[in-house]
Formats: structure tokens, sequence, C-alpha cells
């Protein structure tokens, strides 16, 4: 289970303090050791910890805490608010266009999960909001990717624009978002290339693609399991490209929970999705305060 070794020692922690009926300096000083430890240990920044840690301890030893009635209740209180608040705070929903079609730009390293989640967004856009999306295969270098996309698209019976591997990705998106109003599409999602690392050419081809048509979302899909790795991939893509929002995928693995306690503090973007697994309906909108008390318990 994701976040498993967090959880259980952030809920350890806790345990300790929160019948006391009396908190004393010491005792929160001694729980944000703890803490400390045990957001390290789960791969979080540690910029990120340290903001962390320092926020919690000025706020839980302060007088109105200590002197409350329930101060052990208190300080889990303010652990709490403060990782809602590291995860962004409030949900963050889609921002579609004022005029259709809303055109979401879905990037990403190879193997993350982009293709997927794709057809994920797809399948729930039609789903929960009612949406006929067009799927956009852009990743020309690799002819699985667009057979890839396709084959999701067949199987959710959703549309796939696709023009092969020879036709540069910035035609084929002008020629689909002509596709799209014909044929009365809301929602344009675009499957551009995923490489191995982050190179010129990726980032050159995005930012064409970005002077042809402004996105309305620019989605970076990041593998939860690769920790910092995934927090240095959205700082550089949204320096190069700019992004509004992150999916983190593979969720419902063993991820320790670094990047999704990371990320919105490094790259100041939310955590918009999050991929449960591997099949077509599990993507979930990430809310920060369930996200919170989960880890909490
Ligand atoms: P891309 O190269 O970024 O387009 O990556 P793909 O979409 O091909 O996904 C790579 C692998 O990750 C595939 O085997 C997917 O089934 C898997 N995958 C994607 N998202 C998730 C997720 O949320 N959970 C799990 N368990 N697997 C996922």
């Amino acid at each position: 289970m994701a976040f498993e070794g967090l959880a259980e020692r952030l809920q350890g922690t806790i345990s300790k303090i929160k019948g006391k009926g009396k908190v004393t300096e010491q005792d929160v000083k001694e729980m944000m050791r703890e803490v400390r430890f045990a957001l390290i240990e789960a791969d979080v920044n540690l910029k990120v910890v340290k903001t962390f840690i320092k926020r919690v301890s000025e706020r839980a030893i302060g007088q109105d805490v200590m002197k409350s009635l329930t101060p052990g209740q208190q300080v889990i209180k303010i652990v709490k608010d403060e990782l809602t608040d590291l995860m962004g705070g409030e949900q963050s929903p889609i921002k579609f266009a004022q005029k259709p079609p809303t055109v979401i730009l879905m990037v990403g390293l190879q193997g993350a999960g982009k293709t997927t989640t794709t057809g994920k967004l797809a399948n729930l856009l039609r789903k929960k909001y009612n949406r006929k999306p067009l799927l956009v295969a852009a990743d020309v270098y690799r002819p699985a990717a667009i057979k890839q996309l396709q084959t999701l698209g067949n199987q959710l019976t959703l549309p796939v624009f696709a023009l092969g591997t020879e036709v540069s990705p910035v035609e084929i998106v002008r020629q689909a978002l002509e596709h799209a109003k014909e044929e009365h599409h809301d929602v344009v999602l675009i499957d551009t290339a995923g490489r191995l690392h982050i190179d010129e050419n990726l980032m050159q081809e995005l930012k064409d693609i970005r002077a042809l048509k402004e996105p309305d979302e620019v989605f970076l899909v990041v593998d939860s399991m690769t920790g910092q790795d995934a927090v240095n991939v959205a700082d550089s893509f949204n320096e190069a490209v700019g992004i509004t929002g992150v999916v983190l995928t593979k969720l419902d693995g063993d991820t320790r929970g670094g990047a999704a306690l990371s990320i919105r503090s490094v790259t100041q973007k939310p955590i918009k999705f999050v991929g449960m697994g591997e099949k077509m309906d599990a993507l979930e909108p990430f809310h920060p305060e369930r996200m919170a008390s989960r880890i909490l318990g």
C-alpha cells in the first residue's frame, strides 16, 4: 500500500501525544524530530521537510495550543492542516475553456503512464463530466504509442485522431483541432511524445504546439514510484514548458509518498489526479485533505 511506512510512523508518533492533558515544548520538539525522520524516510524533498517542520512547530508551540483543554488533539490537527496545505489544500478542478473545445496537453517521460492516463482522463471526462472527448495521437516517434492510444480508444469506444508517424506533431494538432470543431468535440486530449529523458527537441515540440494553440491545461504525468526523480522531472518540465497540473500515477503501488508530498511545494502546481491502477476507471481527482487523513489515520 502507498504511504505505508509514513503512515505507520506518523500514527505511532501521534498516538504518543494524542490524549495528553498537558503538552510541553519538549514534547512538541520530540514529536517534530520523529515527524522529520518519517518524512525524510518517505523520500520527501529536504527543503520541503524543513519548512513543514518549522511551520508546524511555530503553530504547535503557541500558548493557545499548550494551554488548551486538548493540546494533544490540537497538535495533531495542526499536523493534518499543514499536511493538507503541503499537498495543495483544496482539490484543484479541471479548467474548462469558456469557448469549447477545451485543449488538454498530456506531457511526461516514457513509462510514466501518459498514454494510459490520457485514456483514463477521456473516460472520466465522458462519464463524470458528460463531455465528448477527442483523443489525439501526437507521439510520432513510437508507432507503438499511436497503436496503444488507438487500442484504448477502441476499448472505450472513443475516437482517436491519428495521422501516422510521417506528419509533424504540430500539423497533427492543427488538423485535430479542425476535426474537433467539425465533429463538435468539446475536449481535445493530446498525447504528446514521451522520451526517456527531457531533451531540447521534446521541449521545442511542446513549445511549437503551444504556439499553435494555447492549451487550457498542460498535465504532466509522473510516476509516483520514482520519488524525488518525479519531483525533479516536474520542476524541469514546469520551467521549460509551463505545466498547469500534475497527474501522479501508480499510487496503487507501494510508493513511499515523497512525490505526492513534495511536488506541489516545489513546483507550485497542483496534483490534479492520481492513477490508482491499470484499468481505465482507475483515475481519481486528488483530494489533499482526504490524503492527509489517510496518512494520519
Ligand atoms: P507512457 O510511456 O508514459 O505512455 O506510459 P504507459 O501509459 O504506456 O504506461 C506504462 C505502464 O504503466 C503501463 O503498463 C501501464 O499500465 C502502467 N500504469 C499507468 N498508470 C498506472 C497506475 O496508475 N497504476 C498502475 N499500477 N500502473 C499504471
